[in-house]
């Protein structure tokens, strides 16, 4: 179980999250919502110090790191049990898909090569990848180049992936792919926070759903109650101007 609580967040005199406070259990899905600059991104950034939250507090089943008071072994053990998933990929371009994933594995966990490489590729297998296990990854597909950054993530065994909007640098035709692998991770039991446009595929995905505006989670609940029965004007506001 992630909790997050109390989460601040501010650039210069814009207060981006103020007072953020959302649980994933285990193997969970939440799926989160919202308008543009809501800082739902900021709020991904900040569970794992790629910003510096203000004040907060996380905790992971019983480890808790106060943002305020974080060591750097703190965020790196953080950082261990998450793993976050770009709009944007960034695999690492001189090395080949098969070295993306191994390299989570041998650099961050200090797994040996041999049997990091065997994982990797047992990774790649189930994200339909094996065969570009040698290829480069501007030789791929931006779909694919996804998938592959899905199965890096992955491979950590993650207590919880953040995705932040996974499909939407991609080709209309390269959703569908996208989608089906991050379903299958929430089948196997993966716990995420998946920031998306999509409203439909977290409508079927997301356990529960939380919509922020202005820095703030204004709603939440099941996917059903949000989408099918939300509450607050802004939440009715913004789902209407998205169907
Ligand atoms: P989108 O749906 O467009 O991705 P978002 O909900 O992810 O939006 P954020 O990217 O978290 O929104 O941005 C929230 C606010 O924080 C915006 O006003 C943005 O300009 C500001 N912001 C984000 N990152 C920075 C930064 N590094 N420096 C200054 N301001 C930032
Ligand atoms: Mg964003």
């Amino acid at each position: 179980v992630l909790r997050i609580s109390n989460l601040h967040k501010r650039f210069d005199d814009n207060e981006v999250l103020r007072g953020v406070d959302l649980t994933v259990g285990d193997g969970q899905v939440v799926g989160l919502i919202g308008s543009s600059g809501a800082g739902k991104s900021t709020l991904l950034r900040c569970v794992n110090f790629l910003e510096k939250p203000d004040e907060g507090r996380f905790s992971i089943d019983d480890f808790t790191v106060d943002a305020a008071t974080a060591s750097k072994k703190d965020i790196a053990a953080l950082r261990r049990l998450t793993a976050m998933v770009f709009q944007s990929f960034n695999l690492y371009k001189l090395k080949t898909v098969a070295e993306n994933v191994e390299l989570a594995l041998t650099d961050v966990q200090g797994v040996p090569k041999r049997e990091a490489r065997e994982t990797a590729l047992d990774f790649l297998n189930r994200v339909g990848l094996y065969d570009k296990r040698n290829s480069f990854p501007d030789k791929l597909s931006g779909g694919q180049q996804q998938r592959v950054a899905l199965a890096r993530a992955a491979v950590l065994r993650p207590k919880v992936m953040l995705l932040d909007e996974p499909t939407s640098a991609l080709d209309p035709e390269n959703v569908g792919e996208v989608l089906d692998v991050i379903r299958a991770l929430a089948d196997e039991g993966q716990s995420m926070i998946i920031a998306s446009h999509e409203m439909n595929f977290l409508y079927q995905v997301a356990d529960h759903v939380a919509f922020m505006d202005q820095g703030k989670i204004v709603e939440e609940g099941s996917a059903e109650d949000v989408f099918r029965h939300p509450e607050h004007d802004r939440t009715k506001q913004f789902l209407s101007r998205v169907r």
